[in-house]
């Protein structure tokens, strides 16, 4: 058969594979066995299984899964209306050639490329393609929603590609083969750079200055680096020899890490300023949104980033801190909010042993398939089951918390109420709910103001994030810079990526006129 020539250029090594090649993707370990530990549970699949798979990528005439907005209009305002599920007021603000172009990979991996490659087995060269766009493909394979498969053209038959699977085969095969390695610059500049923050956004932005020449200075307040990989997305979900291994490789190619240096407190943003060429903040989205009803002061109801990571210290053997330890085991636990950080209560609370676990949301719940017409290529609103899901919580939708209720100081349950579709409450649908912990996921509101933002002076936006564009990621102060969830709000570890990324190259191109960066 004749290979096809795709949009790209590139020719596909089985043209018909989505036609005779049926969707498989990898599966969990069974839930009775992988809720007993902390392990990640997914099953690779085998290499001739992933290479089929690639093979069902057509490489369509418009790869909507990594297409990136050919002018750079204005993705985040786009996004904001895009995770509002408002796709016609989204519509409205293109006017490009290729619409929803700002749909797909944020980090606009190479996807058709790349699983041309894998099809044929060059995994080394795919591993160079991807590695090209994406400095941590080890952890987007294993936790990014994949909006990519959302956008693949095999989507809206429900079938698409498994480009999530394929990109983690690609990147465990090279590290397994060693083709991993150190890539220290051959050149060297005489700047000084300090990231605040190791999270995704700061290793990566970290990771491409220290490539172009810079002396890299990475300042975290806590002991190890990885930011919400090591110390948010549990175990299960992540190992944290994935971060370990890279944290190794940067070392190697010059970065310098400075632990429990939380600048803003034990180190002083004006020693920042004076000392170094520029700065990225890249500090991540820490306030948590609180729910301020009656009973919220009981023992027994926390956030639940006080909760998850003391489960991933005592899993790496660290001090879970100063907090008490809060433990699910042979209690009654309710988690209030329906995102990522919700699911991954869930996982833990299961695994340490929960008697019940019931998970509030106040929205309705969305349908569980999406109408293809209307949503595709974009990211749909639906019901979505995670694997923490499967292991034995209760859902619940559309339930407002109006009170905590104790007895001696300690939470005894939820008074809820149910709402109607414009959230207001439904007479006579009041009920009590016990629980023994309370665990509020309700996402992050901001990044934390006290300390190094206002010791700074940066100006912010009106969501009271660190105000930078995209292009620059210059913050309203000289020298500093912004990226990530700090600067974009609470988002994902493929965004942060993206962000720490470009804001490398609009660095290197401040300091030095011109960057080798890519964008
Ligand atoms: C529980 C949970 C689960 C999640 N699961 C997923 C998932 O499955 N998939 C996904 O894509 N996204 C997930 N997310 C979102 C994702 O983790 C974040 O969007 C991403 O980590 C943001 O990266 P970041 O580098 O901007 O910030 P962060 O990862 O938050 O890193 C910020 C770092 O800055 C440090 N820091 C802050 N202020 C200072 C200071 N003043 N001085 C020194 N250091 C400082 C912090 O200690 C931290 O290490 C999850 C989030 C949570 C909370
Ligand atoms: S990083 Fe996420 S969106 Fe991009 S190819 Fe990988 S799974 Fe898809």
């Amino acid at each position: 058969m004749r290979a096809a020539t795709g949009f790209w250029g590139s020719e596909m090594g089985k043209v018909t594979g989505f036609l005779e090649i049926d969707r498989a993707d990898r599966r969990y370990a069974p839930a009775s066995d992988r809720i007993r530990h902390y392990r990640e549970f997914v099953l690779p699949l085998s290499e001739e299984a992933t290479r089929n798979q690639a093979a069902r990528c057509m490489n369509c005439g418009i790869p909507y899964c990594h297409i990136g907005c050919p002018v750079n209009n204005q993705i985040p305002d786009w996004n904001d209306l895009v995770y509002r599920a408002d796709w016609r007021e989204a519509a409205r603000c293109m006017n490009c050639g290729i619409p929803y172009c700002h749909i797909g990979c944020p980090v606009n991996n190479q996807i058709p490329d790349w699983n041309d490659l894998a099809y044929r087995g060059d995994w080394a060269e795919a591993a160079r393609n991807l590695l090209s766009t994406n400095n941590f493909p080890e952890v987007t394979g294993r936790v990014c929603p994949a909006p990519c498969e959302a956008s693949c053209t095999l989507n809206i038959q429900d079938t698409p590609v498994t480009i999530k699977t394929i990109e983690c085969a690609i990147i465990d095969r090279a590290f397994a083969e060693g083709w991993i390695k150190p890539e220290p610059s051959f050149r060297r500049t005489d700047k000084k750079i300090a990231v605040v923050g190791s999270g995704p956004a700061g290793l990566a932005c970290a990771q491409q200055l220290a490539r172009a020449g810079h002396d890299v200075h990475v300042y975290e307040k806590n002991a190890k680096a990885g930011g919400l990989l090591r110390y948010g997305i549990p175990d299960f979900k992540l190992e944290k020899r994935h971060v370990d291994r890279r944290i190794k490789q940067m070392e190697a190619e010059g970065v310098t890490f400075h632990y429990n240096a939380h600048a803003g407190v034990t180190v002083s943003g004006q020693s920042l300023v004076d000392e170094y060429d520029a700065i990225a903040l890249a500090g991540g989205a820490e306030s948590s949104r609180n729910l301020t009803v009656p009973g919220r002061d009981l023992d027994g109801v926390h956030f639940a980033m006080d909760f998850l990571p003391q489960q991933n210290r005592r899993v790496s053997k660290e001090p879970i801190g100063t907090n008490a330890s809060i433990v699910a085991a042979g209690k009654r636990v309710v988690v209030i909010g329906g995102g990522d950080t919700g699911s991954d209560c869930i996982g833990t609370s299961i695994r340490q042993g929960a008697l019940k676990v019931t998970q509030l949301e106040i929205m309705p719940m969305p349908p569980k398939l999406e109408d293809k017409m209307l949503t595709w290529p974009n990211w749909p609103l639906k019901l979505r089951t995670s694997s923490s899901h499967e292991e034995g919580a209760e859902r619940d939708f559309a339930v407002n918390t109006i009170a905590f209720e104790g007895d001696n100081g300690a939470v005894t349950g939820l008074r809820c109420v149910r709402i109607d579709e414009k959230m207001k409450p439904i007479e006579g649908s009041e009920f009590t709910l016990p629980a023994d912990l309370v665990l509020l996921a309700m996402g992050f509101v901001s990044p934390v103001k006290e300390g190094l933002l206002t010791e700074l002076g940066v100006s912010l936006d009106p969501r009271g994030n660190v105000l930078a564009d995209t292009r620059k990621y210059a913050s309203s102060k000289s020298k500093v810079f912004a990226c990530g969830d700090m600067r974009r709000g609470q988002s994902l570890v493929v965004w942060a990526i993206r962000e720490g990324r470009q804001c490398a190259a609009a660095i290197d191109e401040d300091l030095m006129g011109s960057t080798v960066l890519p964008r």
